[in-house]
């Protein structure tokens, strides 16, 4: 027997549609990559996405088809967005910052048949457009005449009828940054898209309401911007895009716009803490700041913690929406000192309802919640893949639950503390070594800019931590400094055998340290 209430399947054009009734004088602002800056609304962006679904319908696309985009965020690229998805469509955002065989990859995999770019990336794409036998329109965002996606829209009629459905279609598609391997893609659904929003909006986890104002620095191709551009519509949010990452852009738009809200990985608050420091500058109205997809040093916690600003330290993943944990304040939050009060900041946060969390051994066999067992983290929920697209096989066991690929400890009081990715953990004599632990403590002394730990082979050991650091600009930091920072720290048998100074270090497409690349480069490294 079913229950006597109405159903409507959740589809995410209800989203827009809300935010167009309900707050559509509400501002999307936009800071394009020329240094313009242009303004519209839920309203506007409503309006265009209904235009532009007309637009794709006109090109021959079908419900089902993929529409990609390589592209920064704007407000364009949102319409794109609202306007496929609501012609039955699927959003494919490529990560322009892809070596040029993972783009054509990826966009030969999932057939795409329309590409949308920023003209920042023209060249890119003429140089792909050859390898690119399945898209039938490229189409410019942001071109400085003629044809492109304004001229697309411009005749369009402002009336159209979202294509409707089952809720468990499809509306967009994500690939992993592929490591090892070719990337692989996570075909979101409408309803897993609304139950990631409505979670994002919960003052545990992004806190948004009508009041903030959210600069998503994340891009949109790198896990839906963390599926801000979800939320937004529902709390009614204004939205600032940037296409412009330099920290002086960033700033000025945090004190410009009065953004209470932001989000982004631990390398772009590095280049921003040290502008706003050389400036002796502030960050205005800023009240929450999400810090995800990798480690947040506990230097970097403290710094935005001593301003008086909230730091959601959030960890999830491409497969999960991308939200698994974020910062929520334990219930005791006052009574802790400083000092606590970041310990529990540095960890990953908790878990919001919808999302399961467990540790195994490599074995499988289930590990307590005690705050020291370590094992292979592994997930299940609504918005977690079950299989990737365009494969059989479920990436899944048969109880759901899917392995991260992560290695944790999971606390009593249900906060989670990343340990390491498996395959970048130090094996020492058997031990595991934690190589973001290092990396955090090392970015802790005064005069480092980053660090990385990797693994080099040892006779005896196994594995033993090598240290490779970026000195901050003007910095005359020894190893010796950097070693007895250490000590204080880490355990004894943590301290990196070596500590290597390079001018820089390498980055994945979405600003993580690259660290197959290091192990490649330190292949044969050892120490003497
Ligand atoms: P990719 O980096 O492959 O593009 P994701 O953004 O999906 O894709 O990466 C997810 C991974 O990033 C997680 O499995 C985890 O290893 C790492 N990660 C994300 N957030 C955090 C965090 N707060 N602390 C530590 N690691 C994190």
């Amino acid at each position: 027997m079913l229950g006597a209430m109405q159903y409507w399947p959740l589809r995410v054009t209800r989203l827009l549609d809300y935010a167009e009734r309900e707050h559509g004088e509400r501002e999307i602002v936009s800071f394009w990559a020329d240094g313009s800056t242009t303004r519209t609304d839920w309203g506007g962006i409503a309006r265009d996405s209904r235009k532009l679904a007309r637009a794709l319908e006109r090109l021959g696309m079908k419900k089902g088809d993929r529409v990609a985009t390589l592209a920064m965020n704007h407000s364009r690229h949102l319409v794109c967005w609202y306007g496929t998805i609501g012609m039955g469509g699927i959003v494919h955002t490529v990560n322009p910052r892809l070596f040029e065989e993972q783009l054509v990859y990826i966009m030969n995999h999932a057939e795409d048949r329309v590409l949308f770019y920023d003209s920042s990336f023209r060249s890119l794409v003429e140089k792909l457009r050859p390898k690119l036998p399945t898209i039938e329109h490229f189409i410019c965002f942001d071109p400085a005449e003629g044809e492109g996606f304004e001229t697309l829209i411009a005749d369009e009629e402002d009336v159209y009828n979202w294509v409707d459905g089952d809720e468990r279609e499809p509306c967009m598609l994500c690939y992993t940054s592929g490591t090892t391997g070719n990337p692989k893609g996570v075909l979101y659904e409408h309803r897993s898209s609304i139950l990631h929003a409505l979670a994002g909006l919960q003052t545990d986890v992004f806190g948004l309401s009508r009041r903030a104002i959210v600069l998503p620095i994340v891009p949109m191709f790198h896990a839906a911007a963390w599926g801000l551009p979800f939320a937004a519509p529902i709390a009614g949010c204004k939205v600032v895009f940037t296409a412009d990452y330099t920290p002086e852009v960033i700033h000025k738009l945090l004190l410009q716009e009065g953004v209470t809200h932001t989000a982004a990985v631990p390398t772009v608050w590095l280049g921003l803490m040290r502008h706003v420091d050389e400036i002796k500058g502030d960050f205005g109205k800023l009240q929450l700041l999400v810090i995800g997809g990798a480690a947040a040093p506990r230097a970097m916690i403290d710094y935005f913690m001593k301003r008086g600003i909230r730091v959601c330290h959030a960890w999830g993943m491409t497969e999960m929406s991308p939200i698994g944990t974020t910062g929520a304040l334990p219930h005791d939050w006052d009574e802790l000192d400083y000092e606590q009060q970041l310990d529990l900041i540095c960890r990953q946060g908790r878990i919001p309802f919808d999302v399961e969390l467990r540790i195994v051994d490599d074995d499988g066999q289930l590990l307590p919640r005690d705050g020291k067992a370590s094992g292979r983290l592994q997930t299940r929920g609504p918005w977690i893949v079950e299989r990737y697209f365009k494969e059989d096989e479920k990436a899944t066991d048969e109880e759901g639950w899917f392995d991260t690929g992560d290695v944790a400890i999971l606390h009593p009081d249900g906060t989670l503390q990343i340990t390491d990715r498996s395959k970048d953990v130090i094996k020492s004599g058997g031990e595991w070594i934690s190589s973001i632990d290092l990396e955090n403590a090392a970015v802790g002394c005064e005069g480092v800019a980053e660090a990385a730990a990797i693994g080099i082979h040892h006779p005896k050991w196994d594995e033993r931590p090598l240290l490779l650091v970026v000195k901050a600009g003007g910095s005359e930091v020894t190893a010796d400094e950097i070693r007895r920072h250490l000590e204080a720290h880490v355990a004894k048998w943590w301290l990196p055998d070596e500590i290597i100074f390079v001018d820089s270090l390498p980055h994945t497409a979405t600003g993580k340290l690259l660290k197959t690349a290091l192990r490649q480069q330190y292949r044969d490294y050892r120490f003497d």
